[in-house]
């Protein structure tokens, strides 16, 4: 086992790694995030505005407001003057993280004062979307290179901004990012899929209410991959761009509420009983809610929605956080794995509603590193199962273990270790045919007692004990019937011969030069059931009262009943 210390570190390493991102200009060239960087300023619609004439008037723009400032409405949003191309032939690439918006038009001035330009609304935007979700516009020039850009932004919900991320790229760059990010996502589709069926096999046989959590989780984690990669609209062309953006938020409200079920149902019962599990209970429901509100009012109320959805979020791994303490202050078994296997996910929650509350600024690795943090989860996630799953078989195994020892126990007479009278009849009645009864009853025990203790005699009781055991072959019975009488049980041909066990009882040396001696009482018949145990039992007790009378040391034996 992990110990918690060492935890604590890797998980701190690993919120350190997560949260030491690149700032945003000197990520150029980084996974999926192609293209040189475009600064933007931007400018409300005012009636009687062209293009061309926001084109023309560049100081309207205001280059200092932070665009989620501003609220949601129409905008016109102007570019830096673009660099010169290396190739005035070449088209460039436009790209911008997709954002929820009525209706986006972008328009690209050329040297020689010609504008070209596209638009497209919600349902056209679907159409463009290229893997990451990333909005990504093509223009060829005609003769003069391009000098600047301008976006018309219609019913902006400027949730996290207007025009976000904007890069102009070239064709090769834009190739370049679909087949890393192509690789990226399917990449964690195989590892969720094939999770999922191999974690629902095991559902299916093991039925452990947390596998069938994580299985909710990995879907739910499939569906928003499949939607925030933009695939979705590919898919479903004819689904705009902002249903998209609301399936997505249900499907990560979905992961939230199976994320934390698992976590209440990954711990041992007695560990979260109480507030956290009433904290966790609680946050579940609110998502569970939320899924329902993002599906029937999202289209009108984004903004209030998103707004409960991103506090909801960054007050969600405080319910994780007392489930965390609480696992370590009662000793359970599995927190190290769930610790670590929860950090990257936990950061990145953080992280992502510190952003989406416009407390950090919007960063690439914010957006994307939610598919590195699932990847990293899913695959930890099933290795700490995997480990659940190996506790519980020892748990098991234990159990097993212990109700056999127990059982044996139950049947064991403590002092000599022999059979019970209970267990000894259990096992005698019925049999599969004739057997030999030797009853034995120490001779004078009293006197044993008497000479050398109470603590004396049971040592005396435990050597008689071992001389039966000895003497008594592999498949007859030996036990201690009570007190010091003690009994064998077997097939004819398989029992002892008794004058030898009854120099054996004389040759055991006790103390004080006592001797010991035994009186046996044998008889042969049928043990099929009960009365015949009966019958058989009072012969041989009675042949054990003619031995004793005929001057112990010996055995009787009574004829075949
Ligand atoms: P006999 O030869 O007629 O069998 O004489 P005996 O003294 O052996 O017979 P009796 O039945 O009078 O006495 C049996 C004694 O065994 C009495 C009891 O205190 C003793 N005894 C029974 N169980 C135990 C035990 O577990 N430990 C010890 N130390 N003594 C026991
Ligand atoms: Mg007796
Ligand atoms: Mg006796």
């Amino acid at each position: 086992m992990i110990r918690f210390g060492r935890t604590l570190w890797l998980t701190l390493m690993l919120a350190i790694g997560l949260l030491c991102v690149p700032p945003a200009h000197a990520q150029i060239g980084t996974i999926g995030n192609v293209g040189r960087a475009l600064a933007v300023c931007v400018s409300r619609v005012q009636p009687g505005d062209t293009v061309r004439r926001m084109f023309a008037r560049p100081e309207r723009f205001d280059c200092t407001t932070s665009q989620s400032a501003m609220g949601p409405g129409d905008y016109w949003v102007l570019s830096e003057p673009l660099p010169p191309p290396a190739d005035a032939n070449a088209a460039i690439r436009v790209r911008q993280v997709s954002l929820w918006q009525r209706q986006t038009g972008l328009y690209a001035l050329a040297a020689d004062g010609r504008i070209a330009g596209q638009i497209a609304d919600e349902f056209g935007i679907g159409r463009r979307l290229k893997l990451g979700a990333v909005i990504d516009h093509r223009f060829v020039p005609h003769g003069a290179p391009f000098t600047r850009l301008l976006w018309r932004i219609d019913g902006a919900g400027n949730l996290r901004g207007i025009v976000l991320g904007p890069k102009i790229a070239t064709d090769a760059d834009s190739i370049r990012s679909d087949i890393l990010l192509a690789a990226l996502y399917s990449a964690f589709a195989g590892l969720a899929l094939g999770l999922l069926v191999y974690n629902l096999a095991l559902w299916r046989v093991l039925n452990h209410d947390f596998q069938l959590a994580y299985c909710g989780l990995l879907g739910c984690l499939l569906l928003y991959a499949l939607s925030s990669s933009g695939a979705l609209a590919w898919l479903l062309p004819d689904m705009s761009n902002n249903r998209r953006i609301l399936f997505s938020y249900m499907m990560l409200c979905g992961g939230m509420a199976t994320a934390l079920t698992f976590c209440a149902f990954f711990f041992e019962a007695r560990v979260l009983d109480g507030a956290p599990i009433r904290a966790m209970r609680g946050f579940i429901v609110i998502f569970c809610v939320l899924v329902v509100l993002f599906a029937a009012l999202g289209a009108q109320w984004i903004a209030p929605l998103d707004r409960i959805f991103s506090v909801t979020m960054l007050l969600s791994p405080v319910a994780v956080l007392a489930a965390l303490v609480r696992a370590w202050r009662r000793h359970s078994m599995y927190l190290s794995l769930f610790a670590l296997s929860w950090a990257a996910p936990l950061v990145m929650l953080v992280a992502r509603s510190l952003y989406n509350l416009g407390l950090v600024p919007w960063n690439f690795w914010v957006d994307n590193s939610t598919i590195l943090a699932m990847s990293a989860e899913t695959l930890l996630a099933s290795v700490a199962i995997a480990y659940r799953m190996r506790m519980l078989s020892h748990e098991r195994d234990e159990a097993v273990r212990q109700e056999a020892i127990s059982r044996e126990l139950a049947d064991t007479d403590p002092l000599t270790g022999l059979l019970n009278r209970r267990a000894f009849l259990a096992r005698a009645v019925p049999s599969d045919g004739p057997r030999t009864l030797m009853l034995f009853d120490i001779d004078h025990f009293k006197q044993v007692n008497d000479t050398i203790g109470h603590d004396g005699g049971d040592e005396v009781l435990r050597l008689f004990a071992r001389t039966l055991r000895y003497h008594a072959p592999p498949g007859v019975l030996v036990a201690r019937m009570g007190g010091e009488e003690f009994a064998l049980l077997g097939e004819e041909a398989q029992m002892p011969d008794v004058d030898v066990i009854l120099s054996s009882v004389r040759a055991v040396r006790l103390p004080f030069d006592l001797r010991m001696t035994t009186s046996i009482g044998i008889c042969h018949g049928p043990l099929s059931d009960d009365n015949d145990w009966k019958r058989l039992y009072r012969r041989a007790d009675k042949a054990l009262f003619e031995a004793k009378a005929a001057g112990r040391d010996r055995a009787g034996r009574a004829l075949a009943a």
